[in-house]
């Protein structure tokens, strides 16, 4: 771990992340940002959320030109199921393709793990659509219920969650809704 690195001039994270303790949702910029690179407005009151969070670059896992403000997503290592994958949260729609420096951190990765791609979707959108790349060359696109499986030999799947899961994504849906439907919408970007 690089114990030097600083955020410096990046605060992506405080757009693109949730933040429950602010209930702030992905995608918005949090009120506390101060002004344009002077990062955090509340610094020595955050929330510890905020203390703890070291994305993948803060720790010293990626080269130093990839801060994530000049990469244009947050990257994180993250355990789904008992497994490890590297996420990529863009920071606006399209960030991964229109980057071959993302594409090759993902490739890097992909040789061990899944990589998930998304961008910062309003997490009360059920089918905001986001993207797993598989190790071998196979991806994934998961929109809502629907799952597209692309085979590196061009073969393309379409499969539907069963009954059971679909009925268990709802309920999660409907209580993450009720639960955040309150909160304050702050400044939203157009999408
Ligand atoms: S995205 Fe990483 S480098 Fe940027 S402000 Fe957040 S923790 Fe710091
Ligand atoms: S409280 Fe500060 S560190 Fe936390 S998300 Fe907001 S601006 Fe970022």
């Amino acid at each position: 771990m690089d114990e030097e690195r600083r955020c410096g001039a990046c605060s992506l994270c405080c757009t693109v992340l949730r933040v429950d303790e602010l209930r702030k949702l992905g995608g918005v910029p949090c009120p506390e940002l101060a002004a344009p690179g002077q990062g955090c407005g509340i610094h020595a009151t955050r929330p510890g959320i905020c203390r703890r969070y070291r994305c993948l670059w803060l720790q010293g896992r990626l080269d130093e030109a990839d801060r994530p403000d000049r990469l244009g997503a947050v990257l994180d290592l993250v355990s789904e199921a008992g497994m490890p994958r590297l996420a990529i949260r863009e920071a606006e729609p399209g960030a991964y393709d229109a980057s071959p420096r993302l594409q090759e951190i993902a490739a890097r990765f992909r040789e061990t793990m899944m990589v998930r791609i998304s961008d910062q979707a309003d997490v009360l959108d059920a089918d905001s659509a986001y993207r797993v790349l598989l190790p071998g060359g196979a991806e994934h696109l998961v929109e809502g219920d629907r799952t597209t499986l692309r085979h590196p030999d061009g073969r393309v799947e379409v499969q539907r969650l069963r009954w059971i899961e679909r009925l268990v994504r709802r309920a999660i849906l409907a209580v993450r809704r009720l639960r955040i439907r309150r909160w304050p919408r702050h400044e939203t970007r157009e999408r």
